[in-house]
C-alpha cells in the first residue's frame, strides 16, 4: 500500500525509514528538532545483516565508499596480554562479507544523499514536535524515530519506559593517527576500545565508572599499553564527546499502536493515527554490542517491507504494524538485554573470574 507519513527525528532510524517509505511509494515528510543535522560521532560497527538491510533501501554502495572492515582484534587486559579474539572472523566466514565501521557523519551524509535523490521528500529542520495527535491529522501514519527521549513514544505509552542510567560514563573520539593494535582491553571497572574508521585514523571509546574532565580521564588509563595513553595525550579534549550511558527501561510492551477498526466503527475524529517507533525511541541500548545503528536500520527495513506489502486501509496499515512488531521487538529487545548484561560484565571489578571466563571464548 502506499500514504501518507511523517517521520520524527532525522537521526538514522529516520532517515532509513524515511527512505524505505519513499521507495515504496508514499508520501514522507521529515521533521527534525535540531536547526542543521549535527556531524559529529564517532564510528558505528554495520553488521553484515544491516548492510543486507542498506543494500535493500539503496545506499549499500554509499555505505561501502566510506566503510572499513573490521578484523583482527582482541579483548586485552590492561598489560596488553590478549585473553581472546572478537568474533569477527566467525562473523565474516558465516555471513560472507566483514563487519564494517563507518564514522557516524559519513553513515549520515549517505543517508542523506539516499533522501536527496527523490527530490520530493522534505526534512524540515527546526521543527520540534511536541503534540503528536495535532501532528497526526491528515496523516497515515507517524513513525516515532526521535531518539532515547522519544515524544513520540511518550504520546502513545506513557513516560513509564523512559531512559535509564546504567552507571558509567563514556566518552568518544576519533585519533589522527593509526593504532597497531584493535579491540578492547578490559580493566577494573572500566574497559577501552580501539578500533579503524578510516586510513590513518583511530576511533576510541572509554568507559569509566565517573569522569567529569578529560584530566580525570587519562588519569584512569594511565599505565595502561600503548596507545591507549599516547591517542588521550594526542588528541584534542575538545574533540571528545562524553554521555552518560543510557538504555531505555522497561522494555516497551509493543513497538507500534494502531487502531484497525473499518471506517464505519469509528466515530468521525475518533481514531488515533497510527503510530510506529524505530530506533533508539523504542528500545535504546548500551553500546556494548555495537548494535545501536544496526538495530535502527533493521527496524526501518522491517517496518517499511511490511508497509510496501500491506493492502490499502487503515487494516492494512495495522496489519503491517502487527508484522513489524512481530519481526523487531523480541529480536530488539533480546540485543538490548544482551548489550546491558554485556556492559555489566565488561564493568565489572571482579576481574580474575571474569578473565577466566574470557579465556574460555572460541579462539
Ligand atoms: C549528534 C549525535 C551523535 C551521536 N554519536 C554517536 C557515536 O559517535 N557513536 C554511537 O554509537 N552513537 C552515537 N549516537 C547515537 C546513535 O546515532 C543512535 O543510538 C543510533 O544510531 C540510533 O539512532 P536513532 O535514529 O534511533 O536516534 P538518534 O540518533 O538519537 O536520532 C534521533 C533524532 O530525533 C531528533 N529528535 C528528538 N526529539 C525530537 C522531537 N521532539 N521532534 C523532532 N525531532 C526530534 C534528534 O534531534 C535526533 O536527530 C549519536 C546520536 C546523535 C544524535
Amino acid at each position: 500500500m502506499t500514504g501518507t507519513a511523517t517521520v520524527v527525528g532525522a537521526g538514522i532510524g529516520g532517515l532509513a525509514t524515511a527512505i524505505g517509505l519513499r521507495r515504496a511509494g508514499w508520501t514522507v515528510t521529515v521533521l527534525e528538532r535540531r536547526t542543521e543535522l549535527e556531524r559529529y560521532g564517532a564510528a558505528f560497527g554495520i553488521h553484515p545483516t544491516a548492510q543486507s538491510a542498506l543494500d535493500r533501501l539503496g545506499v549499500g554502495d554509499a555505505l561501502r565508499d566510506h566503510a572499513v572492515p573490521y578484523r583482527d582484534a582482541h579483548i586485552r587486559t590492561p598489560a596488553g596480554r590478549p585473553l581472546a579474539r572478537l568474533p569477527l572472523e566467525r562473523i565474516e566466514s558465516k555471513a560472507g562479507r566483514p563487519e564494517l565501521l563507518i564514522s557516524r557523519p559519513y553513515l549520515l551524509d549517505a543517508l542523506l544523499a539516499g533522501l536527496d535523490a527523490f527530490g520530493d521528500v522534505p526534512l524540515q529542520l527546526g521543527e520540534r514536535v511536541t503534540d503528536v495527535d495535532a501532528l497526526a491529522a491528515g496523516q497515515d501514519l507517524v513513525i516515532g524515530a526521535d531518539g532515547i527521549r522519544s515524544a513520540v513514544r511518550t504520546a502513545r505509552f506513557g513516560d513509564r519506559s523512559g531512559p535509564r542510567r546504567v552507571g558509567t560514563v563514556a566518552w568518544i573520539g576519533i585519533a589522527d593517527f593509526e593504532s597497531p593494535v584493535h579491540g578492547e582491553t578490559w580493566g577494573s571497572g572500566r574497559f577501552f576500545g580501539l578500533t579503524p574508521v578510516e586510513p590513518g585514523r583511530t576511533n576510541w571509546y572509554a568507559t569509566v565508572p565517573e569522569a567529569t574532565t578529560a584530566e580525570e580521564l587519562r588519569a584512569s588509563f594511565t599505565g595502561w599499553h600503548d596507545p591507549i595513553p599516547r591517542i588521550l595525550d594526542a588528541t584534542d579534549p575538545a574533540t571528545w564527546i562524553r554521555y552518560e550511558m543510557r538504555h531505555l527501561h522497561p522494555a516497551l510492551p509493543s513497538f507500534v499502536s494502531a487502531d484497525a477498526r473499518p471506517a464505519s466503527r469509528v466515530p468521525t475524529g475518533a481514531r488515533p493515527a497510527p503510530v510506529a517507533l524505530v530506533g533508539d525511541a523504542a528500545h535504546a541500548m548500551t553500546p556494548n554490542l555495537g548494535q545501536g545503528a544496526c538495530t535502527a536500520i533493521l527496524d526501518a527495513d522491517a517496518l517499511t517491507r511490511a508497509l510496501a506489502a500491506a493492502p490499502p486501509g487503515p487494516a492494512g496499515i495495522a496489519g503491517a504494524l502487527r508484522a513489524y512488531d512481530a519481526e523487531r521487538r523480541r529480536s530488539a529487545q533480546r540485543t538490548a538485554f544482551g548489550s546491558r548484561t554485556l556492559h555489566r560484565f565488561m564493568s565489572t571489578e571482579r576481574t580474575r573470574l571474569r578473565d577466566a571466563a574470557v579465556r574460555l571464548l572460541p579462539g
